[in-house]
């Protein structure tokens, strides 16, 4: 005999029990919270019932988890068989009906409850069939729909529902999946179902009303965040998303992990692992302190992914088409033990201002002065010990000189016109005065969004290459 684990009262579940019991087939089940002995099947993330809340236990110990699929199963000597109204009001049921009732879109509810209608149309007693008895059909779009019994928004097709509420099969079945909790108790399945359903629906502009993306700066993975990466980051941008949602406008709060560059490579190193088991480590605590602290995002993912690379390369093609682009060598130090140019952090040696030994790549902790790791004297790899070699490696550049001009009458026009603080004039008066300069878009990295250009392919773009 088949196992039913579900939680009490899921509609889901009723679906499978109704296809059951009108089939004539025997069915056990389980609480879902009871299950003990498919606990380590719930465990193994490999098996596809992990972290269900409804599957059946075949007897040969496999299970099927699509509650659809489920009911195919266990209802399947119902007539009328090999039918083709019944196959598709059940994928309309799965494709249409269910994200309309668990999805909460009221439009979508109300097409797919006149459609449900139509096909009573001439006052034909079920969707599916010719018989006297209900189709496989009729009790999957029933279960589903069944959480609305009795609410305006199902009003037009009423007595069809109490007709199908009074079928024995489905008497049975309710009793057995309330599996004796009241029915108030087991509506909370549908009800987090619903909820779940709504969290996972993309959000999209919706004309005419006020949309609003709200976005906050993306941590790097290569840390653990702390409370500044809260009180700085996350929760300003949380709190106006609250205030917005709150005055009823359309609004989407949009973050993740910076997961390409130079920080996730080092911390890579650091750490003995490779750049995507750091990513997917620092991904998982970063998600999981910021639901600690019940920030809003609508969605909080991670940068690698087909549409970001297909953007940052894109921006790249078009500025390289309108010319703006310019490439350069430079000296960078070379580690040959690692095959690799040397971060600046890894780089340490003497700091050739005040003579302190040990100075970083990037700075020198006893003067404070900038420097470049080609500076230092005798500089060593602080991985291996070694010492680097300085290489030539070509770069690509964004040739901002080139745009002063432009820019220059663009800020004329906007710091009028857009009524910038003194503050912020004074801030971009000073950077141009100093006179732009090229800006390296290119590293030398494995990690990260390739360069769509010939010779570069162990060279990646910056952040700052798709972002600026
Ligand atoms: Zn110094």
């Amino acid at each position: 005999m088949a196992t039913l684990v579900c939680r009490p009262g899921d509609p889901q579940a009723l679906k499978a029990a109704t296809a059951a019991a009108a089939a004539g087939a025997s069915l056990a089940v389980l609480p879902l919270a009871e299950a003990a002995q498919w606990k380590k099947l719930l465990a193994d993330s490999s098996n596809a019932a992990a972290g269900r809340q409804l599957f059946l236990v075949l007897p040969d110990g496999s299970a099927l988890t699509d509650p659809n699929a489920i009911a195919r199963y266990l209802g399947g000597a119902l007539p009328p068989q090999l039918n083709l109204a019944v196959e598709s009001w059940i994928e309309w049921e799965e494709a249409a009906l269910r994200p309309a009732v668990y999805g909460g879109s009221s439009d979508a509810l109300a097409a797919a409850v006149q459609r449900v209608k139509d096909g009573l149309a001439g006052g034909k007693r079920f969707l599916a069939g010719s018989g006297s008895q209900p189709s496989l059909a009729d009790l999957v779009v029933y279960a589903t729909l069944s959480p609305l019994a009795g609410s305006p928004s199902v009003a037009a097709v009423q007595p069809w529902l109490d007709a199908l509420a009074a079928e024995p099969a489905v008497v049975a079945a309710a009793e057995q999946v309330a599996l004796g909790a009241s029915a108030s108790d087991a509506a909370g399945a549908f009800l987090a179902d619903a909820d779940a359903a709504r969290a996972a629906a993309p959000k999209l502009p919706i004309p005419g009303q006020r949309n609003i993306l709200i976005t906050s700066a993306l941590p790097y993975v290569n840390n653990v965040p702390h409370l500044g990466n809260i009180i700085g980051c996350v929760l300003s941008a949380d709190v106006y998303a609250r205030f917005a949602r709150a005055r009823g406008y359309n609004v989407v709060y949009v973050c993740g992990t910076d997961e390409y560059g130079t920080a996730t490579e080092t911390k890579a190193l650091e750490e003995g692992l490779t750049c995507q088991q750091i990513c997917d480590k620092y991904h998982a605590i970063h998600k999981a302190i910021y639901e600690w602290f019940d920030i809003g995002f609508d969605k909080f993912g991670r940068t690698p992914t087909r549409a970001q690379t297909q953007i940052g390369q894109d921006i790249f093609r078009t500025l390289q088409q309108r010319g703006c682009l310019v490439e350069q060598t430079m000296e960078q130090l070379y580690s040959e033990p690692l095959g690799k140019f040397l971060a600046d952090r890894f780089v340490i040696g003497t700091c050739p201002k005040c003579k302190y030994e040990d100075a970083r790549g990037d700075q020198c902790d006893a003067c404070g002065s900038l420097l470049n790791p080609t500076e230092l004297i005798n500089p060593k790899c602080k991985l291996t010990g070694s010492t680097p070699v300085v290489k030539q490696t070509k770069h690509v550049f964004l040739d901002l000189p080139k745009l002063s001009d432009d820019l220059q009458a663009y800020i004329d026009r906007t710091s009028t016109l857009g009524g910038w603080s003194s503050n912020c004039v004074q801030v971009t008066k000073a950077w141009m005065e100093q006179g732009l300069k090229v800006r390296c878009i290119t590293r030398d990295l494995k990690w990260g969004t390739p360069v769509p250009l010939e010779g570069y392919e162990d060279k990646r773009l910056t952040g700052k290459a798709k972002s600026g």
